[in-house]
């Protein structure tokens, strides 16, 4: 690096894809026909997509090569030994089982080790993570530090376990806990960080207890860059080291490539147990597909392939980390509550905090980010009372926190896209008085995030 402080986007444009411009009396139209819920609009009426960075990335030129190298054979394709040999370079595990998704790696390995009184602990569950479990009977437990719960604290891994609260709840329950789970980033927890530090510890405590240690590790290369600038002793660690680390610290391993895998979809479970990965193969062949291709077509593995060895490159993972904390930075400037410090792959907008005359059942963060799209076509996403409140015994709480996040799609959008969003959330944080809640219409029993629909209350 030398002395320029701009950090500028470590790639040119290559391909280029139209957005749409929409008019506010469009957008308003949008909403109504939406029933008020984001996840319900035509994309094309989207000017800025912050909704999730899950699969909205843009593929690199080499990417988009390797695809027209994807050989389509049933069993054994070379596009699947490919995928093979990228995932096992960063992370040695014997098996490597492909996915379409994180989620279908999930649900398989819940189903082949959860049921009623079993319990799962995690630093914080994403959504389809607590849903896999919940709906095997299982319970799901979240034990990140308290610093973790706690917007404006800043803490340089404020997606560490609690370790002690860990080994008390394998000291009393032990023999209920299949699996400990640890989130890299923590998701839904602010896209925090994890050390290296408190993954070492928890490793400690799983081997005193017996127990098997698996990442979620969705986003293992934002993770470990997070470890190389924040951790006393790492700074001088290529990423690439730190990753092999952090893996073969673990027994195993759920993720979504469309997120570090750099592709638009995609996943695999991972993991040493044989007994355990032959039934899980045997769940694969039932929903997923063939042990040689899960859910995939032979082009998304090469995808995936190549997208594991461009994520390790630090020049990518400095701007990728430093373009996020731009737009945290402008909005905390502006005085508009966030969680510190910023996350790898989003910004999260304090919504509770923001919007203190709208109580959490009156949903605040569904108003921010409802606001946000009406002014300046913006979609974030509520992760809040809505996506986290309704429990499966069909009762109602407030979450922890009603945050919004704005995840930012890896390589796709501009600084000049992101100084526009920063115009328009200070011009919404100056109004955030007046805007008011909501009142859920319909909804189904569990992730109800996506498809309830909504009313303005008056
Ligand atoms: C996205 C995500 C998942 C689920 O992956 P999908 O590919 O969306 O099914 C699981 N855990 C975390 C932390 C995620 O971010």
């Amino acid at each position: 690096m030398d002395r320029w402080q701009t950090i500028i986007e470590p790639f040119r444009i290559h391909a280029v894809e139209p957005i749409r411009l929409t008019t506010a009396a469009e957008r308003e139209r949008a909403l109504e026909a939406a029933g008020w819920n984001l996840f319900n609009l035509h994309a094309d009426d989207v000017l800025i997509d912050f909704l999730t960075d899950s699969g909205t990335g843009a593929m690199s030129r080499d990417q988009w090569a390797a695809i027209q190298h994807g050989d389509e054979s049933y069993a054994g394709s070379p596009s699947w030994y490919a995928f093979l040999a990228s995932v096992q370079a960063l992370f040695p595990f014997r098996h490597v089982i492909p996915t379409h998704q994180g989620r279908a790696a999930e649900k398989i390995l819940f189903s082949a080790i959860g049921r009623p009184g079993r319990v799962i602990p995690n630093n914080t569950h994403f959504d389809t993570t607590r849903a896999n479990v919940e709906y095997t009977g299982a319970e799901a437990v979240d034990l990140v530090i308290p610093e973790g719960r706690q917007p404006a604290t800043i803490h340089p891994f404020k997606g560490n376990m609690d370790v002690a609260a860990l080994e008390r709840l394998l000291a009393e329950r032990g023999d209920d806990v299949p699996v400990v789970f640890v989130t890299i980033t923590n998701n839904s927890g602010g896209g925090q960080p994890v050390s290296l530090a408190n993954l070492r510890a928890v490793r400690e405590v799983c081997d005193r207890h017996a127990k098997p240690m698996f990442l979620d590790g969705c986003r293992f290369a934002e993770n470990a860059w997070f470890i190389k600038a924040r951790e006393p002793g790492q700074e001088h660690r290529p990423v690439v080291d730190i990753i092999r680390e952090v893996g073969g610290l673990a027994d195993g391993m759920t993720m979504s490539a469309k997120k570090d895998g750099l592709a638009n979809i995609g996943g695999w479970l991972a993991l040493n147990d044989d007994e355990l990965a032959e039934r899980c193969r045997n769940l694969l062949i039932l929903t997923e597909g063939f042990v040689t291709y899960g859910g995939l077509a032979g082009r998304d593995l090469e995808a995936i392939a190549q997208g594991l060895r461009e994520v390790v490159d630090e020049d990518y993972l400095r701007y990728r980390i430093r373009s996020t904390a731009y737009l945290g930075e402008a909005l905390d400037a502006a005085g508009i509550p966030l969680v510190k410090p910023f996350g790898g792959h989003a910004v999260y907008l304090d919504a509770r905090a923001m919007l203190p005359h709208i109580p959490p059942l009156e949903y605040p963060g569904q108003a921010l980010a409802v606001e946000l799209y009406r002014a300046g076509g913006i979609r974030g996403c509520e992760i809040g009372t809505v996506m986290f409140g309704l429990h499966p015994d069909g009762t109602e709480a407030p979450a922890a926190m009603d945050l919004v996040r704005l995840a930012i799609p890896r390589r796709t959008y501009t600084q000049s896209h992101v100084d526009y969003v920063i115009e328009v959330a200070r011009d919404v944080a100056s109004r955030a008085a007046s805007l008011r809640g909501f009142r859920i219409v319909r909804q189904p029993a569990q992730l109800r995030h996506f498809t309830a629909t909504f009313a303005p209350r008056a």
